[in-house]
């Protein structure tokens, strides 16, 4: 279980923050990564983070939160379930010792 990081937040984090952005060159890179300015938030926090957003969601444009992509990146911040994400972690980590003993 994770706590929002939000200063002065005690709630639990509902979402795991992550700073996304499309390259618009042939290679259609995505840059998909976890937002360590931060990494993890509340419900209440993540809704007032959007509506307090300020800029345009497009590729390589640029958003200001009051909570999250504090350094100013390119980019925009998009959420996902943690919890979910970790649940799928913990069932393939069983799965693989569960391989490796029977192969053995
Ligand atoms: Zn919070």
């Amino acid at each position: 279980m994770y706590e929002c990081c939000v200063p002065g937040c005690n709630r639990a984090a509902e979402l795991e923050v992550i700073l996304y952005d499309f390259y618009l060159n042939d290679g259609g890179e995505v840059l998909s990564e976890q937002d360590f300015t931060c990494p993890y938030i509340c419900a209440e926090h993540a809704v007032k983070n959007e509506k307090q957003a300020e800029g345009l969601r497009e590729p390589r444009g640029s958003v200001v939160y009051p909570y999250t992509n504090q350094n100013k990146a390119q980019g925009f911040t998009i959420y996902r379930t943690s919890i979910c994400r970790f649940e799928v972690i913990a069932t393939e980590v069983e799965g693989l010792a569960y391989f490796l003993m029977v192969s053995i």
